[in-house]
């Protein structure tokens, strides 16, 4: 039995207490389910006033039910749905009845993300657009926002498609060539196969660019601020955020604790911690958060190490700098090191002085230390009209940039090598249709819906 196609149902807003709370089902017919749930024949589309009882009719709430007859839904089914009030309880029996009613036509609970999966299986989305929804959901910067829109949009399938499309037209081509060696058709001229390879080749760079901008912004930074006490650490962590604090997502993991801080900087989310902020205690306690920050270090996308302009002496904050270089060499990672010099409102001659100065408490010189921390992230600022992207898409990309790059030294060695040449484009353009999902594995596919919210 293929129980991927059931009816399912899912409480679609989040956990707590609200106004309003959404329970949704999706199947194949529900126009029935719907007659016995309400009492009433719903119309498409139409905002109705409905009550659902329970089996002693028992009114368990009432709300607004809305039908959206597939395949002009979300998941290209019939939809379904019922908003009630936002109570846990009261939507748990909401859940439960609309379970009991579907009961003769195997109606069951929804998983993570089933909804937008089967939208992706109907159609309605590509992959990329799929994921783009939970990124939207999770995103915590407005820039972010925006992104994952333009993605969910289809501006990222779009430039994929593009050059899929491309793609196609060169193997088209080539195949032509080797299904007709006896014309003697000078391949290499007459298709100007080499000029499409370099066009290919440019627009997947171009695609490769923007796609890592993307990702930046999906996936954020961990930025960790290394610096002896007093050098002016928690001062410098309230200049970046200053009014600037991203929003902080009440997703699971992300507990706050007092030496994480999430800012944005130009919209690319950013979390920085402290680590010395603790280094100094001699609590129990405490010293496993010391451990846990400087376990970080390992984790980290850039370290900021902070030394204080009046304490020119070195010995302390070199000793920082060695204890920092042990550790990364500790997990054989190189991670870019940016020094600050703090307090510079306090010197009179800081000329000799290599790296980043600022003044932490007036402000000046941390504009350049934003830029510099968006340049070692690999954030390019003149990239205009980002979309959203996952490390998924940018390895993906990445791979099939490799692929174009074999195929373009076979086109060198001439007609002898198509064969190989064709190949190699073809698995390119395989790993660009992986992105919007028209070759992915089963399991990738149920590994991604699995990490999306429940009903959505
Ligand atoms: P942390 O221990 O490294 O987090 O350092 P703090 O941010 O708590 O700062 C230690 C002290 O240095 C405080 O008294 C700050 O006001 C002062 N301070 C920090 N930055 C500057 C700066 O740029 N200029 C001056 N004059 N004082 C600063
Ligand atoms: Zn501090």
């Amino acid at each position: 039995m293929n129980t991927s196609l059931d009816p399912i149902v899912a409480i679609a807003t989040a956990t707590g207490l609200g106004g309003i709370g959404i329970v949704r089902v999706s199947g194949k017919e529900l126009s029935q389910l719907s007659l016995v749930l309400f009492r009433k024949k719903l119309a498409p589309r139409k905002a109705e006033l409905v009550t659902i009882v329970d089996n002693q009719k028992n009114t368990i709430d009432s709300g607004i039910a809305l039908f959206f007859p597939g395949p002009n839904s979300f998941t290209g089914e019939d939809v379904l749905e019922f908003q009630g009030h936002g109570g846990t309880v009261v939507l748990n029996l909401v859940l439960e009845r609309i379970l009991e009613v579907g009961q003769s036509i195997q109606m069951r609970v929804a998983r993570p993300g089933e909804f937008s999966e089967r939208a992706f299986l109907n159609n309605k989305i590509d992959l990329a657009q799929a994921e783009a929804i939970a990124d939207l959901i999770e995103a915590s910067t407005a820039v972010a926002v925006k992104s994952a829109n333009r993605t969910l949009s289809g501006e990222f399938s779009s430039a994929i498609n593009e050059v899929v499309q491309k793609v196609t037209h060169l193997r088209i081509l080539v195949e032509a060539t080797l299904d007709f060696p006896e014309e003697e058709i000078d391949f290499l001229e007459s298709a100007k196969a080499k000029e499409q390879w370099l066009e290919i080749n440019k627009a997947v760079e171009k695609l490769l660019q923007k796609t890592k901008q993307g990702s930046i912004l999906r996936n954020g930074a961990l930025v960790v601020l290394a610096g002896e006490p007093n050098v002016g650490k928690s001062s410098l962590i309230n200049q970046l955020s200053g009014t600037e604090v991203a929003i902080v997502t009440p997703i699971a993991g992300t507990t706050r604790d007092r030496i994480k801080e999430t800012i944005q900087i130009q919209g690319v989310p950013i979390q920085i911690i402290d680590t010395a902020g603790l280094r100094e205690t001699i609590d129990t306690v405490e010293k496993i958060g010391v451990e846990r920050s400087w376990d970080a270090i390992k984790d980290a996308d850039l370290i900021i190490h902070v030394k204080d302009a009046t304490q020119q002496n070195f010995e302390t904050s070199q000793d920082l700098q060695l204890q920092i270089e042990a550790k990364l060499l500790e997990v054989q990672k190189s991670i870019p090191i940016i020094e600050v010099w703090n307090k510079i409102d306090l010197c009179e001659e800081s000329s000799d002085l290599t790296g980043i100065k600022i003044s932490a408490k007036l402000g000046s010189g941390v504009d350049e230390l934003k830029v510099s921390i968006l340049n070692h992230l690999g954030w390019e600022d003149q990239v205009e009209n980002i979309y959203i992207a996952r490390t998924r898409h940018l390895d993906a990309i990445k791979k099939a940039k490799i692929h174009l790059i074999e195929a373009g030294k076979y086109l060198s060695q001439g007609n002898s090598a198509l064969e190989l040449f064709a190949e190699e484009l073809r698995l390119s353009q395989d790993y660009l249709g992986e992105i919007t999902g028209k070759l992915l594995a089963d399991d990738l596919l149920g590994k991604i819906f699995s990490s999306f919210c429940i009903g959505k």
